[in-house]
């Protein structure tokens, strides 16, 4: 029988934790495998400008920001495949990831999987999905040239896609449930002074309304008054956060109730031995690309220390 070889470091995901677990691992020689998924990259893949990740004076794309940090983690030889994990196995060593039926295996491994936009959860949301409803305003802003669109959430998120928009839309309405903002006061002020920005306060969407083909307003509900109006508009980006991806590892990694990965404070530590855990997946609070990077790093040392022990100790 065919022995499967063992890899030393299997990093799961492939954002700037990922990528940056990647880099230091290869330069350490570690040789590390990155499954890096079919969506390779993560949310900087749809992040227009990168303004504050240091070293980049005038900005960078999250595309390209990416681009160039793969670029490097390969030039070390770091190896890659563009599938997604379907299955891992992690209660005994060597640890088992699953590519479909292919089976690799790793004495440690780094899941930087990363967390994916929010939806609202309405049945119509569903229906017109990519039909003029989306979570991302640099794929699908161009498509809404000269029309009025709303953004829903009050984060840095709903201000950054309300301002992209601007660049096609004739006018963004922000709707936000609550009368105060979790965004940023340089980000919110940056909205508050567009002209083709206005706010809708304390209204959540009820239902986005279409003819079957595509949505064409959105009935609101004002959370005070109980009043409810419906609202022409050609398009919906909805911009709520975030849902850490950390569905395969139910039940094998712990999580808060909010499904992020727990680590043992200052390090990338799971509750598995020779299981790190780096990025946003672990990460409900500062969510940036760098502090994503920095974990990354750190997730590498980790690992490399944690090999070394087992080296030594047999
Ligand atoms: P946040 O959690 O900061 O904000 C989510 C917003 O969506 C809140 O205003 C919340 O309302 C609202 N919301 C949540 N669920 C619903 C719902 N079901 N219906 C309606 N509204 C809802 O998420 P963000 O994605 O905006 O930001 C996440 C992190 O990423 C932050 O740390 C942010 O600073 C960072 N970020 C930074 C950027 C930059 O610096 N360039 C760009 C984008 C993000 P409520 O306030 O009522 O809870």
């Amino acid at each position: 029988m065919a022995e499967t070889k063992v890899e030393s470091l299997i990093i799961v995901g492939s954002g700037p934790a990922g990528l940056t677990a990647a880099l230091y691992s290869a330069r350490a020689r570690m040789n590390p495998l990155m499954i890096e998924g079919e969506e390779a990259g993560g949310q900087l893949m749809i992040t227009s400008d990168v303004e504050n990740y240091p070293g980049f004076e005038h900005g960078v794309t999250g595309p390209d920001l990416i681009a160039t940090m793969r670029k490097q983690a390969e030039r070390f030889g770091t190896r890659f495949i563009t599938r997604n994990v379907t299955k891992v196995e992690l209660q005994s060593r060597p640890f088992k990831v699953y590519v479909g039926q292919q089976m690799y295996e790793a004495q440690t491994i780094i899941v930087s999987t990363g967390a994916s936009a929010k939806w609202i959860g309405l049945p119509s949301e569903k229906q017109y999905m990519n039909r003029g409803v989306s979570a991302c305003a640099t794929c699908d802003g161009a498509f809404f040239k000269d029309v009025e669109v709303g953004v829903v959430g009050g984060g840095d998120t709903a201000m950054e896609e309300a301002n992209f928009l601007t660049r096609y839309a004739s006018k963004v309405f922000i709707i936000h449930r609550s009368k105060s903002f979790k965004a940023s006061k340089i980000m919110l002020e940056r909205s508050q002074k567009n002209p083709k920005i206005e706010f809708i306060m304390n209204t959540v969407v009820e239902e986005i309304m279409g003819d079957g083909k595509s949505m064409n307003a959105l009935k609101l509900k004002n959370t005070n008054s109980g009043e409810v109006i419906e609202k022409k508009l050609g398009g919906l980006f909805v911009a709520i956060g975030h849902q850490p991806n950390t569905k395969i590892f139910n039940g094998v990694l712990d999580m808060n109730e909010a499904g992020y990965l727990k680590t043992k404070p200052g390090t990338t530590i799971t509750n598995i031995p020779g299981v790190f855990a780096a990025g946003d997946v672990q990460d409900p609070y500062y969510r940036q690309a760098i502090t994503a990077a920095g974990s990354g790093c750190m997730a590498s040392l980790d690992a490399e220390r944690w090999l070394e022990a087992q080296e030594q100790h047999g």
